[in-house]
């Protein structure tokens, strides 16, 4: 084995698939070349045995142990951190068939997770439009079909009412993606409601009166899983650095149809791992914490149980998800509408030497939660331009579409920000900033 071509990729990989099987790397034979490490990470948590690891799933699971197995090598004290997730999970795949014509699920209609129940209706097929005279019990028992949105158009209202109505399921007409994006949001939804494509509400529409059989297996629930914490004590023990991403993503589609979230958030995941082998070779003058969070797809849960009970006091954060969409690291979103916090500062002044533009937008995943809990957070992610826009969510989102070289930067970026990270003057900033605050409180008295 020593004289092994680790630029041969073929032969670091079947290495690989022997690991997989084992499922936990082999102590003392961390040989692999940091380069390869991080294109083997992301092969994991992609392959077909993470199955999109949708939390509470034992392909979630076997991704966490991974995880765990990786930070403890690396000399980090690591622990699963348990964590309740609700959310909504595909059972079997959902049939809807209008007269004799079947249609393809994810396709041709997907379900709205946060407004819709699982289960099975038929009923027959009533085509609403904005402007039709019916009386409310024509509603009664009939799967109904909006064929278009009107403007305004507001999809948690037209529930409510159809649900009144004793509507027995509700198709309402989005677009025409190639792929309907998946959710695993999970809500009080109490009949079934799907997304229908443009061109299928139009064939539909036709079809008025026709019987309609549809089956929605979902189901909604919270089941027990695990965020990924490894700790590593630094010079000081007064300052604590989280460094996060949500290893969790939305699972395969029964029935085959995968969900793999290269970009959301395997490539976060490995970057992340990547920085934390970097950072493990040095004493740090602060410590370090590496999570990776579960839930977030659902609701941001893993990160709100961190913040709830971290193994320390969490004095800042970055978060990263999405990296790797573009070509090359030439933009990073940070996750604030607006500047004012000093690590998102500090991380925009790093990222503008290297040539990379910061870009102030909000939104919502994991660094929302610290960010709302006033925790100094820097926010990181790209904001997939183009086609990688439009694979957000769907089965498009793969390990070739992603792009290495924009990773690395991400890494090599991402560890000059931690080892930049000045625990006293992050303190400072934020005491000016508090002063601040006050003084304008007190002049708008
Ligand atoms: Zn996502």
């Amino acid at each position: 084995m020593a004289h092994r071509r680790l630029g041969d990729w073929h032969a670091v990989h079947r290495r690989s698939r022997v690991r997989i099987r084992l499922r936990l790397p082999p102590p003392g034979r961390r040989v692999m070349k940091d380069q390869f490490r991080l294109e083997y990470d992301l092969a994991f948590l992609t392959s077909p045995a993470a199955a999109g690891r949708l939390s509470g799933t034992k392909d979630a699971r076997k991704v966490a142990d991974y995880l765990l197995a990786e930070l403890d090598s690396l000399g980090f004290d690591s622990a699963f951190q348990p964590v309740t997730v609700p959310a909504a999970r595909l059972t079997s795949t959902p049939r809807l068939i209008a007269g004799t014509q079947a249609f393809s699920p994810r396709r041709d209609f997907a379900e709205l997770t946060a407004f819709s129940a699982g289960g099975r209706v038929t009923g027959q097929l009533l085509v609403v439009r904005e402007d039709d005279l019916l009386r409310p019990e024509d509603f009664n028992g009939r799967v109904i079909l909006l064929p278009e949105r009107p403007q305004g158009f507001n999809l948690a209202e037209t529930v409510k009412t159809a649900v009144e109505m004793g509507v027995a399921a509700l198709l309402v007409e989005h677009g025409e993606p190639e792929w309907f994006h998946k959710t695993v949001y999970t809500g009080n939804g109490r009949i079934p409601v799907l997304r229908v494509k443009k061109s299928v509400a139009e064939k539909l529409s036709n079809m008025n009166d026709a019987n309609v059989e549809l089956e929605l297996p979902l189901q909604h629930g919270t089941l027990p899983c695990n965020n990924v914490l490894g700790f590593l004590h630094g010079a000081s023990d007064d300052f604590t650095l989280a460094l996060t991403a949500h290893y969790d993503h939305l699972g395969d589609d029964p029935g085959g149809v995968r969900f793999l979230g290269a970009f959301d958030n395997a490539s976060g995941v490995v970057t992340v791992l990547s920085v934390a082998r970097e950072l493990a070779k040095e004493k740090m003058p602060f410590n370090l914490l590496v999570a990776f969070l579960t839930g977030e797809e659902s609701g941001l849960w893993g990160a709100k149980q961190l913040i709830a009970n971290p193994p320390a006091p969490l004095s800042a954060v970055i978060n990263l998800d999405g990296i790797g969409s573009e070509s090359k690291l030439n933009a990073l979103r940070l996750g604030h509408r607006q500047r004012g916090d000093p690590l998102a500062e500090l991380g925009e002044e790093i990222l503008s030497k290297h040539g990379i533009q910061g870009q102030w937008v909000g939104g919502s995943d994991d660094s929302s939660a610290f960010i709302s809990k006033g925790i100094p957070t820097l926010g990181l992610g790209q904001q997939p331009t183009g086609q990688a826009r439009s694979v957000m969510h769907t089965p498009l989102d793969t390990r070739e579409s992603l792009y290495i070289e924009t990773i690395r930067d991400g890494v090599e970026v991402l560890v000059e920000i931690v080892k930049t990270v000045d625990p006293k003057g992050l303190r400072r900033s934020l005491g000016s900033q508090i002063q601040l605050k006050e003084k304008n409180h007190v002049h708008t008295k």
